[in-house]
């Protein structure tokens, strides 16, 4: 063991009372130790903060640590206050902050008493408080939930893309740590381009949650009472129920205690009293169930939540996994149930009508994504992973925990289909998105494949035999299968990956399984 190993442990120990390093944060935390921009990708419950917090402290000046979410960072101070003798050990920078508390704060990080300063970017856009920054010794900035830097993020923030500016006013040789708990290779490229970072030493821990159990039913109009079953068939277990709008979260609370399953609601519009104690009465187990929008759970770290459900499906894969991420912390069971119906795909890109246009076309491919997920007959594990960038081998871990799985579909072979698909990609010269490549199959003309010619082509509807939902869903298999993938740049262009050009030359048995019908079909969308 090497001299910075053993006072690492020392370290930790010291500040934490932990024995061992979780994942990947000794590695991290080397990295930051020696001043390298670092990039961390974890889930959440990983233990992130712990890899900027462990350095902090030991380092010399006060590390920045900038957060969207001042109830996280008010957290994070009090749990750091708690493990020190001082208070002034980290500080949160805000604006609701008294005068003499500036001062105090301005103190303390002069002195060299704060090790950690948290701040909302607004606050750090503030010059009075980049001019007092310059003056004092910064050992690091740490940029957590750094996916809001990016329009493909779930969470976009346009006060995150200031950042890398503010960060050299500050100081030109400050080392960067971004962090992350979900992140597509789109936003990841995204993060190290805008905080300027792409020399960063990257981490990234595998995002599989092999103990949560994924299933997508049909909406009907029963929905509420098939929510009903489920909680009755899971008496006493902790769970929350996710709804769009804040009308339905009353609603539906209403419905389930009437049904005498304990129930709060929750959301932006109550008032914060009566926000705090539905809080409390879930996190105390005085109630099972909250029905919620998705302000409920940021920093909601409740390890025993045996179920999510989903009453409306979220507008984004990330969304879905970060909110069914709040079940099974403890690594105990986890049911994450969405209730699925094309009608709501629809509500939510009216959401986005008056919206500009490039915000259309990324909330467009990101929808497209959900109805791929929810409508598949595949390993939804492997699926979600996948839109993660990792690879999932079908004996990985929980690799039996879903609905698809455990009633899997007949496959049949579609080596033949598949060459034919991978064909017109390559004869189109790979400039069409997934509809419209099914409508070249089955022979739909459109202005667009007008424009190309391509109705005039000789493989124009050569794939006629089957219908746009076969076609559709052969497209999602090959590009989880890595034949094809999606071009993000241009909102989802469909290419040819060296796998794809090598099957195109010598096919090989390729066995799909057509996607689920969810009756309400999706033809208006893949047909446009
Ligand atoms: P994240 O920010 O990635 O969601 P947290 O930093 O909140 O994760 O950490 C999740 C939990 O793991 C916390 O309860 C934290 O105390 C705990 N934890 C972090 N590091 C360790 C460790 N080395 N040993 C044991 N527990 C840890």
């Amino acid at each position: 063991m090497s001299l910075v190993e053993i006072d690492l442990y020392k370290e930790l120990k010291k500040h934490f009372g932990f024995g061992q390093f979780k994942g990947l944060q000794e590695e991290v935390i080397k990295s930051i130790i020696s001043n390298q921009n670092t990039f961390v990708i974890m889930p959440t419950g990983g233990g992130k903060s712990l890899c900027y917090q462990l350095p902090a402290l030991m380092k010399e000046g006060t590390a920045i640590v900038v957060s969207p979410l001042i109830a996280l960072m008010k957290n994070q101070v009090d749990a750091l206050r708690g493990i020190s003798s001082q208070d002034g050990i980290a500080h949160v920078l805000n604006s609701s902050l008294t005068k003499a508390e500036i001062r105090q704060v301005k103190e303390d990080i002069t002195n060299g008493i704060t090790k950690l300063l948290y701040v909302a970017p607004e606050s750090l856009t503030k010059e009075e408080n980049v001019d007092f920054l310059r003056t004092v010794e910064i050992s690091f900035m740490a940029v957590d939930e750094a996916h809001c830097i990016s329009e493909w993020g779930h969470d976009f923030r346009p006060e995150y893309r200031n950042l890398k500016s503010i960060i050299k006013k500050i100081g030109d040789d400050i080392p960067i740590i971004g962090l992350t708990a979900t992140a597509t290779p789109k936003v990841q490229e995204d993060i190290l381009k805008n905080l300027g970072m792409t020399d960063a030493n990257t981490f990234k821990a595998s995002f599989n949650r092999p103990n949560l159990f994924y299933e997508v039913r049909p909406k009907t109009k029963d929905v509420d009472v098939d929510i009903i079953k489920f909680i009755k068939q899971n008496q006493g277990k902790s769970g929350i129920v996710y709804c769009l709008s804040r009308k339905r979260v009353e609603e539906l609370a209403q419905v389930l205690q009437v049904n005498g399953i304990n129930a709060v609601p929750y959301h932006a519009g109550l008032d914060p009293k009566t926000r705090a104690k539905h809080q409390d009465m879930f996190l105390m187990e005085d109630c099972d169930v909250v029905v919620a929008t998705i302000a409920f759970g940021m920093g909601i770290d409740k390890p025993d939540v045996r179920f999510v459900i989903h009453h409306d499906i979220p507008k984004s894969i990330e969304s879905y996994y970060q909110e069914t991420g709040r079940a099974g912390r403890d690594g105990g069971e986890g049911h994450c149930l969405a209730f699925y119906s094309y009608k709501d795909i629809e509500k939510l890109e009216k959401f986005m009508a008056g919206k500009p246009v490039a915000e259309q076309e990324i909330g467009h491919a990101l929808l497209q994504e959900v109805v791929a997920y929810a409508e598949t007959s595949i390993s939804r594990r492997k699926f979600i992973l996948h839109y993660f960038g990792e690879e999932f081998p079908d004996d990985g871990e929980g690799a039996d925990m879903d609905d698809n799985v455990r009633n899997p579909k007949k496959k049949v072979e579609a080596k033949d289909q598949v060459s034919k698909l991978l064909r017109i990609v390559n004869e189109t010269k790979q400039t069409y998105k997934a509809k419209n490549i099914v409508n070249i199959l089955i022979g739909k003309e459109n202005a667009l494949i007008k424009s190309h010619k391509t109705h005039s082509q000789p493989f124009f509807g050569s794939g006629k035999s089957h219908d746009n939902k076969y076609w559709m869903a052969l497209i999602r298999q090959t590009l989880v299968a890595g034949l094809l993938r999606k071009d993000i740049e241009s909102y989802g262009v469909i290419k040819l990956t060296d796998d794809g050009l090598a099957f195109l030359k010598s096919p090989e048995s390729f066995m799909m399984t057509e996607d689920h019908d969810f009756g309400d079909a999706n033809d208006g969308n893949i047909i446009t």
